[in-house]
């Protein structure tokens, strides 16, 4: 099958750049963005910073870069930073604030992701020549592996209070920021208001092909470029790829309610699905978590049978598997995964054997 005939659902980076945007990246006005000459980098970085409020930001290609640029411009060799225990920052970037930066990480589980100020409290490190020094907080909003859940404004504000009367600096990963902006009606720039640094992702939901943001004051967006450099991430005519950024910054924000919606319908069909069950039955933006009964077989199991079907998602754990929704998913394709998942249910996959698979 070819990828127009897949419906996607393991991921929103799966999205290909839409006619218009393809257009827009066509008719860039380009430069050496090493010189700071290239105009559609320098817009995009404009433009996000005043989204969110910041004085500059940084256009960087990918999350994972921008993530490792605020710890580097935070931190020192022997600092400690503080994460929650599933977010991306401690699971999916090879301990990038080690191996780049020298520094350690001191996770927190919270609740679908989402963290309290009750579980912080007692974790800044007393100041001596044993320890390391407690010097960042990272938190992850929306936060993918707790279900695309969103860390309620009132209790993160707390928290950062909390972190800096403590001296902390503060970092957002917010690869999915704009889909608690949408699903939540507060502005971006309230969200980034406490934190020194923000991440935000161009290539999730808001469907350009490359690219992520680190976005702060001038001073530390300054250091930041500096690190960039060293990393790699210096590139030249960028703009091609900060067109795409752009075009989606003003086409595709608002529309990640629709993503939201199809996710929501998706949950609820799944809810309805036997051997099949919500995990957690809170949807609260483009991410459905849910798990299979082991009686049934395993996720990976599940997950093969259903791309017979034409249906990808993917497995996250032995029984668990992610669904999410993004712009080249539409109403048709929730339709079609649920009578695939009920199809793939009625049936037991090849080679199991109840309860033990
Ligand atoms: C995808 C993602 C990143 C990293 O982005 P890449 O562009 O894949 O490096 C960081 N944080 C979160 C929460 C993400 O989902």
């Amino acid at each position: 099958m070819s990828q127009d005939q897949l419906s996607d659902f393991r991921s929103d980076t799966v999205t290909r750049p839409t006619p218009a945007m393809r257009r827009a990246m066509a008719e860039a006005d380009v430069g050496d963005d090493v010189f700071g000459e290239d105009p559609m980098v320098n817009r995009l970085q404009e433009r996000i910073a005043e989204i969110l409020g910041k004085e500059a930001a940084l256009f960087v290609p990918s999350g994972t870069m921008s993530n490792v640029l605020a710890v580097r411009t935070l931190c020192q060799p022997g600092d400690e930073l503080i994460c929650e225990l599933n977010s991306h920052i401690y699971n999916y970037e090879q301990s990038g604030y080690a191996q780049l930066c020298g520094v350690a990480a001191r996770p927190v589980e919270g609740a679908r992701g989402i963290l309290r100020l009750e579980l912080l409290t007692g974790l800044i490190r007393p100041s001596n020549a044993h320890q390391p020094r407690t010097r960042l907080l990272c938190l992850e909003n929306t936060h993918n592996r707790g279900g695309g859940s969103i860390q309620p404004l009132d209790e993160l504000r707390r928290i950062c209070h909390w972190a800096r009367e403590n001296h902390l600096a503060l970092h957002l990963d917010g690869a999915r920021l704009f889909n608690a902006v949408v699903a939540t009606g507060i502005a971006a720039h309230r969200w980034a208001e406490p934190f020194d640094t923000v991440n935000i992702c161009f290539s999730k939901g808001l469907g350009a092909p490359v690219g992520s943001a680190i976005v702060a004051s001038r001073e530390l967006i300054a250091a930041a470029h500096r690190h960039r450099k060293v990393l790699g991430g210096g590139m030249r005519q960028a703009g091609i790829l900060a067109a795409a950024a752009l075009y989606a910054l003003e086409h595709h924000v608002d529309r990640l309610g629709e993503d939201h919606e199809n996710a929501r319908r998706l949950a609820e069909g799944i809810a309805s699905i036997p051997k099949l069950r919500l995990d957690p039955e809170i949807v609260e933006t483009n991410m459905v978590f849910f798990q299979v009964d082991p009686a049934w077989g395993s996720a990976d199991q599940f997950c093969q049978a259903l791309k017979q079907h034409g249906v990808l998602m993917m497995a996250t754990a032995r029984q668990r598997i992610r669904a999410v929704t993004h712009l080249d998913v539409g109403p048709r394709d929730v339709d079609r995964a649920l009578s695939a998942m009920q199809g793939v249910i009625r049936t037991m996959p090849p080679c199991s054997v109840a309860g033990v698979a």
